[in-house]
């Protein structure tokens, strides 16, 4: 069944379920005649508006559902049936000045109560209130398109403000941030970094309602092109650089090679320094004097001094996300400002600060928050696999014919 089809059954459906006068059937739904050049119908929210009287409004400040069908003569026991019935589908306190609204009523009679009161929720789903022999609601949704764009621009202060000046909302600087949390550090995002993006946007009468995908983007740091394609693997829509490499990142499990866990992360425990119960927002692993410390993932060096509590410390910035830091070493390997690899050595286990005995306090950030690494549901970080290597060519020559075609536009204007 195709989607017009289904309209008109819909359509059917609710009208036959609506009516309280015996209005004949929309003549779309009959089979159409060669001879005779049928005028297309006015088909929205599944009704064919062109046979009802059709009156558009917009909800005014401290309106109510009572006030708004009293001025087109609903009697307040239709309107008490409405409301209670259209409960579980729509709580008429929720409607919100500024909303449109569509009062449907039979068009061969002048002040008849309306067949329908129809409530724009936003810009994809409305409200059908019928009023008839019973009284109830149901929600429809606007037919939708999907269209592929791309934009490009160059971003001199930020990402978002690189979105905005070049028409594009907040939702697709998130969505590109959020594709390159693990590669780029987007509090180091450098001016003249640039970036072009195909994505997938949602349409309803050609307006559009949001960005549904972002299909493939190149995102150029500091010089370096990196490239995400989305390509879906075991059921699970990822992005992938040019080589098949999931584009999250996984962290090392600990910080040293071989190390026992001493002391959990706690929001309440016994200090053995301090000899009382104090919050331990790290986790205590224990190893020799001088066992090398190794950064947990790639980052810059935020951090890397001297404090009598933490005693040696490295911090790292790993990414918009997630910061790691490292207490009590007896000497530190690394300077702020350094980039670090997985698996560096950024220092050495010792006892500085307030410690008994050798160990590192793993201090995990997550937004500025210190969490508890071993309870974090970290990203996957899988390749391709093998078996889909042939998919994600395809994939990656579809996407490249795409943005071939379709990036006419100099840097900086959209287009469609
Ligand atoms: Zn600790």
């Amino acid at each position: 069944m195709n989607k017009i089809t289904l309209f008109f059954v819909l359509a059917l459906i609710h009208l036959a379920s609506c009516q309280n006068s015996q209005k004949t059937l929309p003549p779309v739904a009959q089979t159409p005649v060669d001879t005779v050049k049928a005028k297309p119908a006015n088909i929205r929210f599944g009704l064919d508006l062109d046979t009802y009287q059709v009156q558009q409004g917009e909800i005014q400040k401290n309106e109510f559902m009572a006030s708004i069908l009293g001025r087109y003569n609903v009697d307040y026991t239709t309107v008490d049936e409405l409301v209670r019935n259209s409960l579980d589908t729509f709580d008429v306190r929720s409607i919100r000045p500024g909303k449109k609204f569509w009062v449907l009523s039979d068009s061969d009679s002048a002040n008849a109560p309306p067949n329908f009161f129809i409530y724009e929720k936003d810009k994809l789903e409305y409200v059908v209130f019928c009023m008839g022999d019973s009284c109830y609601a149901y929600t429809g949704q606007h037919p939708t398109e999907v269209v592929t764009r791309t934009v490009s621009g160059v971003i001199n202060s930020s990402l978002y403000q690189a979105m905005d000046d070049i028409g594009m909302g907040p939702a697709l600087a998130l969505e590109l941030a959020e594709i390159y949390a693990w590669t780029v550090d987007f509090y180091r995002i450098q001016k003249g970094d640039h970036f072009n993006v195909l994505f997938e946007e949602q349409l309803v009468d050609g307006e559009s309602i949001g960005i549904k995908n972002i299909l493939y983007a190149d995102f150029n740091h500091s010089g370096e092109s990196l490239q995400s394609y989305f390509f879906v693997q075991d059921g699970i829509g990822d992005y992938f650089d040019e080589t098949g490499n999931s584009l999250k990142k996984a962290f090392l499990k600990a910080p040293l090679k071989f190390s026992r866990i001493s002391s959990h992360y706690s929001k309440k425990r016994f200090h053995p320094v301090l000899k009382r119960n104090k919050a331990h927002l790290g986790t205590d692993y224990a190893a020799p004097s001088g066992t090398p410390i190794l950064a947990v993932g790639d980052g810059v060096v935020s951090h890397s001094q001297y404090k009598s509590n933490n005693g040696n410390y490295v911090k790292i910035r790993h990414n918009s996300t997630y910061e790691t830091q490292y207490l009590h070493m007896s000497k530190r390997a690394c300077k702020v400002g350094d980039h670090v690899r997985q698996g560096d050595v950024i220092g050495y286990v010792g006892s500085t600060g307030l410690a008994t005995g050798p160990h590192v306090c793993f201090r995990f950030w997550k937004n500025g928050q210190q969490v508890d690494h071993l309870k974090e549901k970290f990203p996957p970080s899988i390749p391709i696999h093998e078996e889909n290597k042939a998919a994600f060519e395809t994939t990656k020559s579809h996407v490249r014919s795409m943005t071939d075609s379709l990036q006419v536009n100099p840097v900086g204007s959209p287009n469609i």
